[in-house]
């Protein structure tokens, strides 16, 4: 017999959950997952944080979608519905009436109401193959370029930011670069929570010696290991960093010889610090000037400096400021394209760097080429054989208004669920009733699932063949571990079949297939293939040989613009949207932690992350929850100008007095019924980190 700890097979892949990307060994006993080991791919070298490890039951959850449904005569549509039970409201149909009905709704669109009329929502839980032929299916089938995704809702600020200033979105250096700095900057994100893995390399570095500098209005884990903790004020961002680099000139510790030999604007950037003396700023940042200049000379003398942001910096109406203080900050001290510097924008979904790569953007084609660009059309109309679109297209929030609108009429979203993930979530989910036809092709009954006319049983990740795309450029090959459960599909075939009814001649043998066609489209591909990532795993884009493993930091010579400069961009402090007010004198942040991923489709329904963390909570600082007379446990209510929710307070000490920290992954208190959807002008990102709000007893023990 076989011992407790044998598996009948193994399979390696790439972890669903976050950006970090680990590479995963998959123990199979009697076709199911037993366990989960950490494998040696680049990013984790092994290492595994609780949701690797322990998140991947929920691919046999009795809440599988394992039929396709299709909406019954007259159900209401709404969020009623039970999971588990969905035969209230929708009836079982075989595959062919599902995608005739889903494609024929869809395809009356176009023709009664033109091809302004559809959108789409990839996933960045979906590989590099699915994400690519979901955005062409959207602009060859719809006729437009109304297809986005969740890096909406997460680094398209930063994304803004590096595109406008070094002509490339993704990060300089991987993360695992920190083993050669100095200095480590980590500011708005919370790495022991959302990217554990590459915490653990952070800790490493401060062991060694580096400095490690954490900027964040919350506390957090990595506080412990830093040489310097600034808890500014929320919304004192680019005025914290604008100190930073206005001491950092005055002090003439900026890098003339990098400055002349690399970038442009510097000098209307000197003129604009000039107003930002860390003394001026210190009511608006709450840091101490000798804190401020202290920080600015470590990163500005640092052998090798290199910064990590998150949600914290890109969240917010002036997210895409906070990332040009960060670029001109490096920018200015040479700070990027050797070893152990760079900027590192820590990319959340375990595939939104390659979904976004693959072109799930609406201004943009796969490899950011403006669809505007008469050249970029030609070239993809020539491989694709059909004419596109020159508009760019809607984002996630403006289709939401456009719907309202009565614009869009129809939708199909894959793998995302904007009933939870949106901003002013009644506002999304009265959308979702209004539209005349949506497809929604998932693994579970979503919360937005329950607003489809047509729902499609696809493929959970472990049971996809595909390659992924981590925060580190690194493509990553996911292999299949588990059969598809009843009747449920994978994504690519599913779209594959949605496309031949809605007129559209494809005939894709399979992923390979699709990966050989996105080469051709991406020069970021080159010297990358199927058979390379079949055989070595993980190849680093750009890659320059088809022997070489792919370059971990770019940009030492030139950034890939027109002039290879790096641009100064100067940022001017523009507060938050929705400030507190006597009526809602709190603020409200929401974010993720570390047992929930995102709306917790897939690890609400992973038992041991769901035990760990069953419940939403309301973090307050132990201070205000004293003053509101109330205890840790007790029902708070919170109350916007969008929505109220009820919920547990927890005694949070990193949590600041003034703020509530709420994460928007649970369904019966949903952050999201309070956030505003308010935009950045720029990444049209909305400002999920800050927002007025009342926050009262509910209910005492
Ligand atoms: Fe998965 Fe990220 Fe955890 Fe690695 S760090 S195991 S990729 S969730």
């Amino acid at each position: 017999g076989r011992g407790a700890r044998e598996a009948d097979e193994e399979v390696q892949s790439v972890c669903p959950y976050c950006g970090v990307g680990c590479q995963i060994t998959y123990k199979l006993r009697d076709n199911e997952i037993a366990w989960v080991e950490g494998a040696g791919g680049p990013s984790n070298e092994n290492r595994l944080c609780v949701k690797g490890r322990f998140g991947f039951d929920y691919v046999s959850s009795p809440e599988r979608l394992t039929v396709p449904l299709v909406r019954r005569e007259g159900a209401p549509k709404g969020m009623n519905i039970d999971p588990g039970n969905p035969w209230t409201h929708f009836r079982e149909a075989s595959w062919e009436e599902a995608l005739d009905l889903a494609a024929s709704g869809l395809g009356r669109l176009r023709e009664t109401r033109g091809n302004r009329a559809l959108a789409g929502f990839g996933s960045a839980k979906c590989s590099n193959e699915e994400a690519y032929l979901f955005q062409k299916l959207v602009r060859t089938a719809f006729d437009n370029n109304n297809v986005d995704h969740c890096t909406r809702l997460c680094h398209a600020s930063s994304v803004a930011a590096l595109m406008e200033t070094i002509g490339s979105g993704a990060v300089t250096a991987p993360f695992n670069a920190v083993s050669e700095s100095d200095v480590i900057i980590v500011i708005g994100a919370n790495p022991t929570e959302n990217h554990p893995v590459a915490a653990t390399y952070f800790k490493q570095a401060a062991k060694r010696g580096a400095q490690l500098i954490v900027m964040d209005p919350r506390g957090q884990a990595l506080k412990r290991h830093a040489t310097h903790m600034l808890q500014f004020k929320p919304g004192g961002d680019v005025a914290l960093l604008n100190s930073i680099m206005h001491v950092i000139v005055e002090e003439g510790l900026h890098d003339e010889q990098y400055i002349q030999a690399h970038t442009d604007g510097f000098e209307r950037m000197r003129t604009h610090l000039s107003r930002f003396a860390p003394e001026e700023m210190e009511a608006v940042t709450g840091i101490a000037p000798d804190v401020v200049r202290a920080v600015a000379r470590a990163y500005a003398k640092a052998n090798a400096a290199i910064v990590f942001w998150g949600m914290g910096v890109s969240q917010h109406v002036h997210g895409t400021d906070n990332a040009r203080c960060l670029i001109s900050l490096a920018l200015m001290c040479g700070q990027v394209g050797r070893k152990g510097t760079g900027l590192h924008p820590l990319r959340g979904q375990n595939n939104v760097q390659g979904a976004s790569d693959a072109g799930l953007i609406p201004m943009v084609f796969p490899d950011y080429a403006a669809v505007g660009v008469e050249a970029n059309r030609a070239k993809l109309e020539a491989l694709w054989d059909h004419r596109l679109d020159p508009e760019p297209g809607l984002t996630v929030v403006e289709i939401v208004d456009a719907i309202h609108d009565g614009v869009i009429r129809g939708m199909y979203i894959m793998g995302e669920n904007p009933a939870m993930s949106d901003p002013d979530a009644s506002h999304a989910r009265a959308a979702l009733a209004r539209l005349d036809h949506l497809v929604v092709q998932d693994i579970f009954l979503t919360e937005t699932a329950m607003f489809a006319d047509v729902v499609l049983p696809a493929s959970a990740w472990p049971e996809k063949e595909g390659t992924v795309t981590n925060t580190n450029r690194q493509v990553q090959m996911g292999r299949k571990a588990l059969p598809l459960p009843g009747e449920a599909r994978a994504d690519w075939w599913i779209v594959q079949e949605m496309a031949r009814r809605l007129g559209l001649g494809w005939d894709y043998s399979g992923p390979a297939d699709v990966f050989a066609e996105m080469a051709k489209a991406m020069p970021s591909l080159d010297n990358i293939t199927w058979e390379r990532l079949a055989r070595e795993n993980a190849v680093t884009y750009p890659c320059t040989a088809p022997d070489r493993p792919g370059e971990a930091i770019v940009f030492g010579d030139r950034f890939p613009n027109e002039t290879g400069l790096g641009k100064f961009v100067p940022a001017e402090i523009v507060p938050p949207d929705e400030q507190p007010d006597e009526d809602y004198p709190f603020i409200l942040t929401t974010g993720r932690q570390l047992e929930h991923w995102h709306t917790g489709a897939m690890t609400r329904r992973a038992t041991s992350l769901d035990a760990l963390e069953p419940g939403p909570t309301a973090g307050l600082n132990p201070r205000d929850i004293r003053r509101f007379g109330i205890v840790p446990g007790d029902t708070v209510r919170l109350t916007t100008r969008r929505g109220e929710i009820e919920l547990e307070a927890r005694a949070d000490g990193a949590v600041p007095e003034g703020v509530v920290f709420v994460p928007f992954a649970y369904v019966e208190a949903a952050a999201n019924l309070l956030t505003n959807p308010k935009l950045d002008p720029f990444g049209k990102i909305p400002e999920f980190k800050f927002c007025a709000v009342r926050v009262e007893p509910a209910a005492t023990h």
